[in-house]
């Protein structure tokens, strides 16, 4: 194979690597987004689990007052009922006191339905916390390993791009155009021609391409895709 072939390969293969590392570092705030979405979500649920349970306990407590302040008029006419002298009033009293009881026996049973209702919304307040503490510890530990992974990567990155640029040093500087151009391009920029099939396009080449491949004494392209060929098989 051609020295500068050989070259060319090794710094496709740095070039691969750092291409998929940016990549890995592209995503990392998407991600991180997402995690962060997702506790957004758990915590907005418990709020509104405990909104809920609060609505339940002010109607419980509205209807509560509603009792205490029939139950004050109840009191109030008994009173009215022992000083009147009028027997048509009396009547009217104990009518009235008769409806208050009434309505305080439906108003008591509401009552007693939301308290079973807000007993039933605490514990799903309770089940609720526990499901957003598992999440945020989840979700910490994925961030924290996120962070991890960027100072990995962005070492990793340093080292390669360090190595990569020693490495292109080497290599004549037009080839070094073309090949750049070809993998931001084509993705790959130096590819294998087998059994007369360029490896990059998967066209069959010209006898002549093949032959000028084998030769190895000259950087050949591919007729159909342009990327530079060496002999694979
Ligand atoms: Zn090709």
């Amino acid at each position: 194979m051609l020295p500068e072939i050989e070259k060319l390969l090794v710094l496709q293969d740095r070039d691969r690597k750092i291409r998929a590392l940016k990549q890995e570092l592209k995503l990392a705030p998407l991600e991180r987004k997402e995690l962060d979405e997702k506790l957004t979500e758990a915590v907005k649920k418990l709020e509104a689990v405990k909104l809920k349970a609060k609505e339940i306990e002010v109607e419980r407590k509205k209807l509560e007052n509603e009792v205490q302040a029939k139950r004050d008029s109840i009191a109030k006419f008994q009173t009215q009922k022992f000083q009147t002298r009028k027997n048509e009033e009396f009547q009217a009293l104990s009518n009235e006191i008769k409806r208050y009881e009434g309505e305080i026996q439906v108003t008591e049973d509401r009552e007693l339905d939301l308290m079973e209702s807000g007993d039933k919304a605490k514990a799903l307040i309770a089940e609720t916390e526990k499901e957003t503490q598992a999440i945020k510890a989840q979700v910490e530990r994925q961030l924290a390993n996120i962070t991890g992974k960027i100072e990995a990567v962005s070492a990793q990155l340093q080292e390669l791009e360090a190595e990569r640029a020693t490495l292109a040093q080497a290599v004549d500087e037009d080839l070094l155009d073309t090949f750049e151009r070809l993998f931001v391009n084509k993705s790959e920029a130096v590819v294998a021609l087998e059994h007369d099939v360029c490896m990059g396009c998967h066209m069959k080449v010209t006898t002549q391409t093949v032959v000028r491949v084998k030769g190895n004494r000259e950087i050949v392209h591919c007729e159909q895709c342009g990327r530079i060929l060496y002999p694979g098989e």
